[in-house]
This record gives structure tokens, C-alpha cells and sequence, in this order.
């Protein structure tokens, strides 16, 4: 039997009325001759209110109990949905991930998926079930306990189980009828794309556009998974919604594919830092260990160059992370100095960033990407900050209060709007 993977996002589920409406959507590949596997969030909202609660309780929490409470919202989802579908007249029953049973890693709150055994889904199937509704973002650790996915996780979850089962296609419904050029509600002239390439899906996601979640289309890119962004509001059918797929499949691509842009963003520098080998060891080698996700990264050039006549050349140093890092960067940072591991004078914090980057596989041949970001920002006035590459992307990090400036200002330099 052809089988395929539908995921519900959380404002998908939000209410009764749209898990019946997303229960038809399911009869409807139930009555085409699918197997179905569901995965589902929560109902939006409740995953916030979980959090607030285990922060409410506890300021250091035990990670362990942090997943025991934040899980539980995708498991009230998908017994509703199987309630829905059973009152329906669709065979259905609910997975919770340790009677899958999904097994992760033990890294609390951002495990990894290790093995989705098919055993005991399969056999519910064979038994003359047609959907398995599986709660998205958990699994279950080595030791026995739940763990989640990271926020999001429902994507990857969505992903993983097309792989394991083969499924025919991975659509992944939601708010928005597919991925577009930047984030549909920032920029009203963002158009839906109809194909993206893995690799710019990547990088959108890992650089804040949170239509999937990064680590969901790291893995439809290793396990060659068809997956589809579309509406759970709208009709939709096998043509619906934006595919993301291999290069190879896309005719026409454009240098820049898309503007993301990430809010959560920090910005740290180290004033006045000796400018020898090994200061920055020194420096990222504690925020690592403080597990610390440095972004990018600037070291000023020195007033002299260090060589053995200048053996006091200082500099500054700065970085950005996530913004909900700062306090553990700023603590790393201290003990160092406390240490005598390194020296600064000042450390500065700056919590009002926010990261803008142009995104496209064609930047790979095209030069002058960089030159007309920058120009498209100047001519706004609006600062950079911090500057950081690669083969597919330019990032800027700039003052918070110019994001929707600076999208708008790349979208329209980019030509986003035209096909
Ligand atoms: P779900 O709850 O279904 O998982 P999310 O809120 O996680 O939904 O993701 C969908 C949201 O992603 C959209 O509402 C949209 O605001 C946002 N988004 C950001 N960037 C993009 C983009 N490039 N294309 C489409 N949506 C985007
Ligand atoms: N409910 C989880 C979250 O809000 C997972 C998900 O929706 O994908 O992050
Ligand atoms: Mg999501």
C-alpha cells in the first residue's frame, strides 16, 4: 500500500474545528489508497505554555523533566485527531513516541533521532488500521526517558518517519500555501515559490525562516525525501504548495532565492584584547564549552601587527550568538578573565540585532551579490555590524529596528517579486 506522511502544525490543530478540518484532509488520502502516518503538534500555544511552566518552577531545570512537560502537548493532539478520525469512519490510532517507539539520543530538549523501528506501526497497519497518528517533537532516550526534538521539532519528526517508512511524499501543512522568497508576513511582496532546492531550504532555515525546521530538510536532503510545504486552510491537491527538492529538478534559478532574517540575535564584544596566537582559542574555546552557538564573528584589525617587536598589540573581538546564550557567553567569559586565561577591559552586550541574509545556489557563479546587498542597505542608512559569508549566503547583522526595512530593502533589490 502507498504511504504517505501529512504533518499539522500547531495553529493547524489550534481548535476542534481545525483538527476536523485537518482529519478530512487526511480522509481524503485515506480514500485514494494511502496509508497515512499523521504527525502533529501541539495546539498552538501550548508548547509556550508548557515552557512558562517549567521555567515557572524551576529557573536551572532539569532537562529531563523540562521534555516530560513540553511533550505532553503533541500527545493531547494526537488523540484528538484519532478520536476525529474514528468518529469519521477512518480506521486511526495514536502513537505516543515511546510506544513507536522513537528513539533518540539523551540530549534533553534538542535530541536526535537514532532509529524508528516500523515493527510495531506495521503491524497496526496490517491489522486493517489506515493512519497512525504519531505526536511530533519526541522520542524516547537510551535510557528510557522522553526527550524532545528542539522547538519545531515536529518537521523532523515528519521527515524522519518518510524515510523510515518510504513514504511516497513528506507534506508538511500549515499557515502559510508554501515557502516564499521571505517570510509572507513581513514583506507583502513576497511570492510563493514553486520548487526550492534542499540547499537554500537549508540555509533559510538554519538563518531564521522558520516555515521548517533546519534539521527536518537536513535529513529529506541525506534520505532523498519529496517534501511539500502547503495550506491546511486552503484545497489542495498533488500540485499545491512549494516542493523542495534537488537542485537538478529546478529549471530556472535566480542568484538570490530569499531574504530570511532572525530576531533572536546578540551581539557581544570584547574590548581591548592582547593581539597574540592563541587569544582566540582562548576566547571561543570556554563559550564552547559553556555550549555557547557562536555565529559570526569580527576581530578588529590591530593598531600595530603582533610580530616580536610589537609584543602588546591589543585589538577588540565580537560576536553574535543567540540572544537567550547571553547570560551564559557573558559567564564564560568572566570565569576566563577571572581565571587569567584572557584580558579585556570592557565587555559590551548589544540585545537590539537582528541577522539579515540573501540566500541563492546561483551565487556559487555570480559575483557582485555582496556589493548590491550592502548598496541596498546604504541607501536606506541602515549600519551593518557585523558581515559573515559563505558559498550560498551573505549575512548582516544590523540594529533590531531595521529588519523590516532592510528584508523589504533586499527583496525589492533582488527582484524577489518577479519570477
Ligand atoms: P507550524 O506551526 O505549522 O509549524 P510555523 O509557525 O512553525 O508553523 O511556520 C510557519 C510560519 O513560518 C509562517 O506563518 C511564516 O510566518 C513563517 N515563515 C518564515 N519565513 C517564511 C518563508 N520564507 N516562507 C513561508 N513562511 C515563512
Ligand atoms: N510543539 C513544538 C513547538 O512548538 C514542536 C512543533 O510544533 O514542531 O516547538
Ligand atoms: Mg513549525
Amino acid at each position: 500500500m502507498p504511504l504517505l506522511v501529512m504533518k499539522f502544525g500547531g495553529t493547524s490543530v489550534a481548535d476542534l474545528a481545525r483538527i476536523e478540518n485537518a482529519a478530512k484532509k487526511v480522509q481524503k488520502e485515506v480514500e485514494r489508497g494511502y496509508d497515512v502516518i499523521v504527525i502533529v503538534s501541539a495546539m498552538s500555544g501550548e508548547t509556550n505554555k508548557l515552557v512558562g511552566f517549567v521555567e515557572g518552577t524551576s529557573k536551572l531545570y532539569d532537562a529531563r523533566e523540562y521534555d516530560a512537560v513540553v511533550a505532553s502537548g503533541e500527545n493531547v493532539t494526537a488523540g484528538l485527531m484519532a478520536l476525529r478520525l474514528q468518529e469519521m469512519g477512518v480506521p486511526a490510532r495514536s502513537w505516543q513516541g515511546w510506544q513507536v517507539p522513537i528513539q533518540t539520543t539523551a540530549q534533553h530538549g534538542s535530541a536526535r533521532f537514532v532509529d524508528i523501528p516500523r515493527a510495531n506501526i506495521d503491524a497496526k497497519f496490517k491489522e486493517g488500521f489506515k493512519v497512525a497518528v504519531v505526536a511530533g517533537f519526541q522520542g524516547v532516550s537510551p535510557e528510557g526517558r522522553i526527550t524532545t526534538l528542539g522547538r519545531g521539532g515536529s518537521d523532523t519528526t515528519a521527515v524522519a518517519f518518510a524515510a523510515a517508512f518510504g513514504a511516497e511524499r513528506c507534506d508538511i501543512y500549515t499557515d502559510v500555501d508554501g515557502v516564499y522568497t521571505t517570510d509572507p508576513r513581513v514583506s507583502s511582496k513576497a511570492r510563493k515559490l514553486e520548487k526550492i532546492a534542499f540547499e537554500e531550504m537549508l540555509e533559510l532555515a538554519s538563518l531564521g525562516a522558520k516555515v521548517l525546521q533546519t534539521r527536518s530538510v537536513e535529513l529529506a536532503m541525506r534520505y532523498k525525501v519529496r517534501l511539500r510545504v502547503l495550506s491546511s486552510f486552503e484545497d489542495t491537491d498533488e500540485t499545491s504548495g512549494t516542493l523542495v527538492c534537488d537542485e537538478e529538478e529546478i529549471m530556472e534559478s535566480k542568484v538570490v532565492s530569499g531574504v530570511a532574517f532572525s530576531r533572536e540575535e546578540a551581539k557581544i564584544t570584547l574590548f581591548t584584547i592582547e593581539d597574540r596566537p592563541g587569544v582566540a582559542s582562548a576566547i571561543f574555546g570556554p563559550l564552547a564549552d559553556a555550549g555557547v552557538n557562536v555565529d559570526m564573528i569580527v576581530q578588529n584589525i590591530s593598531e600595530k601587527d603582533y610580530d616580536d617587536a610589537h609584543p602588546g598589540a591589543v585589538t577588540d573581538m565580537t560576536f553574535s550568538c543567540p540572544i537567550n546564550q547571553v547570560d551564559r557567553a557573558r559567564k564564560a567569559m568572566e570565569d576566563a578573565k577571572a581565571a587569567g586565561k584572557i584580558g579585556y577591559d570592557e565587555l559590551i552586550v548589544d540585545t537590539d540585532v537582528a541577522k539579515v541574509s540573501v540566500v541563492g545556489i546561483g551565487m556559487r557563479s555570480h559575483a557582485g551579490v555582496a556589493a548590491k546587498m550592502f548598496n541596498a542597505l546604504s541607501a536606506e542608512n541602515i549600519n551593518i555590524k557585523v558581515i559573515s559569508t559563505s558559498e550560498i549566503k551573505i549575512s548582516v547583522l544590523i540594529d533590531r529596528k531595521y529588519m523590516e526595512l532592510a528584508v523589504q530593502a533586499l527583496h525589492d533589490a533582488f527582484d524577489l517579486d518577479k519570477a
